[in-house]
């Protein structure tokens, strides 16, 4: 390993990558998979350490949510890496056209070089070494910067990875705004960012600079289409998981509700029910988690008490004995909110937030043109049992993912490509796509020594000729 300081200037850091980069560019299988078992060694061996820095990150947030929702997740993904990984590396044979025999064709599977990984604070473990460990299984070398809003974990994920590997091979960077602008400027390979819309826009201006491509994981409004054959019961329950896991601190939690006319006062009940069957009480639970810091708290305050003032209905869906209560850890209190009117910042700015809001729709036709007018989301939830209502919105609506009859769990599923469309983002990852995201993948054609090609050479003639129109006839 060559040893060089983490604490390098973030230029110098990146020269030295680059440099190791492009003298190893073949990495082979034994090394990708030695640097994947680092990584796990250090989640297994530190895991309770960096779930109580995500703890003393959020004030409250629960080791059991950072098992499922950061080391469940990570875990699956190293251990498909690591399985699938001598098949991913393989050069894929490609078939070779007639006109074209007997040459054959195959694409080579390359590192990029070396990527770049900016990560958010809402699962700030699975978000950051997520795509790092996809980054290194493809052979790259990567330079992470976590976000600045969970400074414990972030801290200490630092100091394990550089403990773990040498700086050129994979290295945290720790640094707000500033050095996350100065980190997108440098000239990755590959940048992949994960976070707002927002700030999404300005990392794909600062990477156009230097042509390097980039993965956009952003963010945006998710519909929960709650169809007229649903069971409210069953799905109140699974709509109350999506939006309050981590206080609806998710990306692809559902955003707002989509609810036929007339059952208003159903899903009320049945949402109610739902949130006290998963959250008995909100203000102290370890359970529900808080609000990441004060300036997140008081917006989405803001959000509830702009659309109350405009005429909304808030429901607080908090279990009886806590319905009210400020708590001081900032756990924020459930809510429903019906009627609400057009132009309200709740409709238009994603929550983010355990904030929400119903509107109602007359026909699915409606709901759809809804969902069509706004960005495409980043993810869609659809509940029923009408087969060809929920076909009709599948082939009509335009989203990152999909889940039917269930909230979140696309994203758990490995081989389905995660990612975002317009707004909520470009480019996926997971599984093999994720693999693919960070490779070259390179086409190689290789001649045959009876090659016909200099049929098509000149001096064109008869021959050429001849030959164009058998070719036009056949293909
Ligand atoms: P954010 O955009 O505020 O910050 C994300 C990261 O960007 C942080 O590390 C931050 O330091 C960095 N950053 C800030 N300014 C920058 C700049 N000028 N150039 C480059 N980087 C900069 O997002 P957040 O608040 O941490 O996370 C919440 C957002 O992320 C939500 O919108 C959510 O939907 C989205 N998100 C998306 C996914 C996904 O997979 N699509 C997952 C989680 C969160």
């Amino acid at each position: 390993m060559t040893q060089i300081p983490p604490t390098l200037p973030l230029r110098a850091l990146f020269d030295a990558q680059h440099h190791a980069s492009r003298a190893q560019i073949d990495v082979p299988l034994a090394l990708r998979r030695d640097r994947l078992s680092r990584l796990k060694a250090l989640i297994d061996q530190h895991g309770s350490a960096l779930s109580d820095a995500v703890q003393a990150d959020f004030g409250v947030r629960s080791r059991q949510l950072t098992e499922v929702a950061d080391f469940f997740v990570l875990r699956a993904a190293i251990g498909q890496l690591h399985k699938e990984l001598p098949r991913w590396m393989k050069p894929q044979r490609v078939a070779t056209p007639l006109y074209l025999k007997p040459a054959r064709a195959l694409i080579q599977r390359q590192p990029l070089g070396v990527v770049g990984v900016i990560g958010p604070w809402n699962y700030p473990l699975q978000l950051t070494l997520g795509p790092a460990a996809t980054a290194l299984a493809a052979g790259n070398r990567v330079m992470l910067k976590p976000s600045e809003l969970t400074p414990h974990s972030s801290a200490l994920m630092a100091s394990l990875v550089h403990a773990a590997f040498s700086a050129d091979e994979f290295s945290v960077v720790l640094g707000g705004a500033d050095v996350a602008h100065e980190f997108a400027s440098l000239p990755f390979d590959h940048l992949f960012f994960t976070g707002s819309t927002a700030v999404g826009r300005k990392v794909a201006a600062a990477a156009a600079v230097n042509l390097t491509p980039t993965t956009l994981e952003l963010g945006g409004k998710s519909p929960c289409i709650v169809d007229a054959s649903c069971h409210l019961d069953e799905a109140a329950v699974k709509i109350a998981h999506g939006k309050l896991l981590n206080a609806g601190q998710t990306c692809i939690a559902p955003d707002y509700v989509l609810l036929p006319r007339g059952q208003e006062a159903a899903f009320e009940q049945a949402y109610t029910a739902a949130v006290a069957r998963l959250f008995p009480s909100i203000a102290g639970n370890p359970d529900y988690a808080a609000i990441v810091s004060d300036r997140h708290q008081a917006r989405l305050e803001a959000l509830l008490g702009e659309a109350a003032a405009q005429g909304a209905r808030v429901v607080d869906v908090a279990p009886r004995g806590t319905t009210g209560k400020a708590s001081t850890a900032r756990q924020m209190n459930p809510t429903l909110v019906f009627d609400p009117v057009p132009g309200l910042r709740l409709l238009d700015e994603e929550i983010f937030g355990p904030i929400l809001p119903v509107l109602t729709y007359d026909s699915l036709d409606e709901a759809i043109k809804r969902i069509n007018a706004g960005a495409r989301p980043l993810a869609l939830y659809w509940f029923g049992t009408n087969t060809a209502a929920r076909d009709r919105v599948m082939a009509n609506t335009v989203s990152g993912g999909v889940s039917i009859n269930d909230t979140l769990m696309h994203v758990a599923h490995e081989n389905l490509p995660f990612g975002g469309v317009g707004e909520s983002g470009w480019g996926a990852y997971h599984g093999e796509t994720g693999f693919l995201r960070f490779t070259q993948q390179k086409p190689v054609l290789v001649q045959s020594r009876f090659s016909m090609g200099h049929l098509f050479y000149p001096p064109y003639g008869p021959r050429f000729d001849q030959v164009m129109g058998l070719l036009k006839r056949w293909l």
